[in-house]
């Protein structure tokens, strides 16, 4: 006769026994018993979305460095900041940043908000970061749910309805596990789980404090969860930059328009980004876009290639030489545009995709 066995639910207690002998070492984590610093917690959630513990790591010693507070952080220059962040891509989180910032020192008194229905009002925090602030820094019991959380549930529960359609689901179950005591850690210890333990592929079942209640690893489908609807496939666009050396070898740069994609960062001057279709239906050519008029010439290096959230970009460069005398007067958005050394040029706003225009241009010129 087959006995089938429920796993018993799982336990927060032995997550966290876990958890106090298995934490992953980040700087913006307090060290155990220690208070944590809401700015710390914020400005780290705000660069870990859409990036890796990895990569935010540097930036996040950087920032502390230079703003070694909040207030020193609200009173920083935006495009220092976006300097700052330049590389780390979603540059809107940046500006949000700043803006939140001034709003916490203008109107809480430099006091972070200990409320999500307040921290859900500033610039910048959607409902995943005002619950990870809750958690994390105020030790209160919020719901925090980040793609390894989800990973997480769905295995424990074995949830096979494909992602995003199972979110609230998983985000129902999530809260039910939710212990009142030292929520924060709890908020930490799963997601750390899902990043060391209950990985993607491979995940290390017998490492796993939670094996005896996982559903999926009892079943054997723990590889197979969460599923996910396939994406459809990203369009598309192509565009091209100007780059225009002076005699003295400056190079044009532009800063971008405010809001929208790279809002407020430097660029190579650049044409609008359009998909194929829109391209062969306008009569403009590349040209048209130029920043001045001159003998403007395809570049050898190529086409840059780069894919936002939701495109992919290709990027043909071309080139042209202006003479010392070349005013900003004759450029096109002159108030928006500078000469810049080629030494300077690292110590610029250059988003990913420009830095990538740059090396391709100087690897070739
Ligand atoms: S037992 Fe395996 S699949 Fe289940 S939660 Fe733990 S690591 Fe993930």
């Amino acid at each position: 006769m087959i006995i089938k066995t429920t796993p018993a639910p799982p336990k927060s207690e032995q997550l966290l026994t876990w958890y106090d002998n298995h934490r992953r070492q980040m700087p913006w984590r307090s060290e155990a018993g220690q208070t944590p610093d809401p700015y710390h917690i914020w400005l780290s959630e705000i660069m870990l979305q859409q990036t890796t513990v990895v990569t935010v790591g540097p930036y996040f010693e950087k920032f502390i460095t230079r703003w070694p507070t909040l207030k020193d952080f609200a009173e920083s220059c935006l495009d220092d900041v976006l300097k700052m962040w330049a590389g780390l891509g979603y540059y809107a989180r940046a500006r949000n940043l700043h803006k939140c910032a001034g709003i916490i020192m203008g109107e809480f008194g430099g006091i972070f908000p200990q409320s999500q229905k307040q921290l859900l009002q500033l610039p910048g925090i959607g409902p995943y970061t005002a619950a990870a602030i809750m958690a994390i820094a105020f030790d209160t019991r919020a719901t925090v749910v980040d793609g390894n959380v989800e990973r997480v549930i769905a295995r424990i529960f074995a949830i096979e309805k494909p992602l995003p359609h199972s979110k609230p689901l998983l985000k129902e179950l999530t809260k039910s596990l939710t212990p009142h005591v030292r929520p924060g850690d709890y908020a930490q210890a799963i997601m750390d789980l899902g990043a060391t333990v209950c990985k993607p592929r491979n995940p290390q079942c017998p490492l796993c404090p939670w094996q005896s209640s996982c559903c999926a690893r009892v079943r054997g489908i723990q590889e197979q969860l969460p599923q996910k609807l396939k994406k459809p496939p990203k369009p598309r666009r192509h565009g091209t930059a100007f780059w225009l050396q002076r005699e003295d070898g400056k190079i044009l740069l532009r800063k971008r328009l405010p809001s929208g994609l790279l809002g407020a960062m430097m660029e190579i001057p650049s044409s609008p980004w359009i998909e194929a279709t829109q391209m062969s239906a306008s009569k403009i050519q590349p040209a048209d876009h130029a920043p001045i008029k001159a003998r403007w010439q395809k570049h050898g290096s190529g086409i840059v290639k780069h894919t936002f959230t939701h495109f992919h970009l290709e990027m043909t460069i071309w080139q042209a030489r202006a003479g010392m005398d070349t005013k900003l007067t004759e450029v096109a958005d002159e108030e928006r545009c500078s000469w810049v050394d080629i030494k300077d040029l690292d110590s610029q706003a250059l988003p990913t995709l420009m830095q990538k225009i740059v090396n391709a241009t100087l690897r070739k010129s």
